[in-house]
């Protein structure tokens, strides 16, 4: 019986023995804390994503990555910041955290990215940055923002949350803006448990975000104590507590060294998804556009209770009953009481990302899932929606 199967996971992380044995190799080094698996970790990533280390920071959470690439980016207090109500409440805290206020441009219906259109019209005299998220993993339309911001002489922080592996016309996500910012949570597909990293064109600014992520101080720990002797430290700014550690990059080096073999193993999940639910009344997730390298993060469907036995919330219980974890990406961030309260704002008034946010789910794309666990999706999935 379905019952009495193994529950699957949402988001579970595939980590093999090279994780373990390095997680334990650092810990008997002694050296926990920020050091050489971070600059290690730092490098493998710049290089995977075409940068030198000077242009990255490693941090610990995309959370700490986009707060500090408000602070670094330099804005006037209460500037506005153009941002999608399709979005992990992180995006919009950082926003506030940097003093900054975020103002909402509603997403295209078929890809649930910002929407170029609604970027622009939601420009006023404040404007100075937009912050756009390469949703589920499929790249903005980046040529158009790069060509509103600089229109408009805005700064970009892209949330590459999802986006690790994403390309647009060949050039990485996370390249674009100012600042890229990228998560290694658990759920995310490269991981370190808690973990992110802030990719920046400039170098001076990055190595500004580097001094904010821990403390203001201007020579990080390994450096101090290290065996080139003593160094005294100087607090040159009110930073934050942001730095990644040791123990973090140790599982993210084997991460990230596998990260195309599991971004084929998502693709080749996605591509058995999309077969399997052609016939479906559900919508399933448009195909990437031509010179595009989509990162697979989320295979996202839309369920309505018009066309379906269930609506959403019906779905996801359904799904849980069968032993099956789901996640929600999004409710739109206007549908939360704190920002109705804050900005009075309205799920309505960015009516495409209400819509989505109310019928959207998202089903198990891990690449540890097996052949068996991906053929129980689809099961599931079929007689739930048709109501068999
Ligand atoms: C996960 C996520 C974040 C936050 O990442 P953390 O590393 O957990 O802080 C921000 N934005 C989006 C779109 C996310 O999915």
């Amino acid at each position: 019986m379905a019952q009495e199967q193994p529950f699957l996971v949402f988001g579970a992380p595939a980590i093999g023995e090279e994780e373990i044995a390095e997680v334990v190799d650092c810990m008997r080094s002694g050296w926990l804390g920020t050091g050489p698996r971070v600059a290690r970790f730092e490098s493998d990533f710049a290089a995977y994503r075409g940068v030198g280390p000077q242009h990255v920071a490693a941090v610990n959470s995309c959370t700490a990555a986009l707060h500090v690439s408000m602070v670094a980016a330099d804005l006037e207090p209460g500037s506005e910041v153009i941002t999608t109500p399709l979005t992990f409440c992180a995006t919009v805290n950082a926003i506030m955290h940097a003093g900054l206020t975020p103002v909402l441009a509603d997403v295209d219906e078929a890809t649930g990215n910002i929407d170029p259109d609604a970027i622009e019209a939601a420009i006023t005299p404040r404007t100075r940055a937009i912050v756009p998220v390469h949703f589920a993993g499929r790249p903005c339309e980046m040529d158009r923002i790069v060509a509103i911001a600089e229109k408009h002489g805005l700064v970009i922080i892209e949330d590459c949350a999802h986006a690790i592996e994403t390309e647009y016309h060949g050039t990485p996500a996370g390249r674009f803006g100012d600042f890229g910012c990228f998560s290694f949570y658990v759920t995310k597909n490269v991981v370190t448990g808690e973990g992110g990293m802030i990719l920046g064109r400039d170098e001076e600014k990055i190595a500004r975000a580097r001094i904010l992520a821990l403390h203001g101080m201007s020579k990080d720990a390994w450096h101090r104590f290290g065996d080139a002797g003593y160094k005294h430290y100087q607090v040159v700014e009110c930073g934050f507590k942001y730095n990644m550690m040791d123990m973090q990059a140790a599982i993210g080096l084997h991460q990230l060294a596998k990260v195309e073999k599991h971004w084929l193993r998502r693709q080749a999940i996605w591509a058995r998804y999309d077969e399997a639910f052609a016939d479906l009344p559900i919508i399933t997730p448009a195909p990437p556009d031509a010179d595009t390298r989509h990162g697979y993060h989320l295979y996202t469907i839309r369920v309505d209770a018009e066309r379906c036995a269930v609506d959403r919330d019906g779905f996801l219980n359904a799904m849980n009953a069968r032993r099956i974890g789901t996640g929600v990406h999004y409710l739109s961030v206007a549908e939360h009481p704190y920002y109705q309260d804050t900005f009075g704002w309205r799920a309505e008034d960015w009516p495409v990302a209400m819509r989505i946010g109310r019928e959207t789910s998202s089903l198990p794309l891990s690449p540890g899932m097996t052949d068996t666990d991906v053929e129980r999706v689809i099961e599931a999935v079929r007689t739930v929606v048709l109501g068999l």
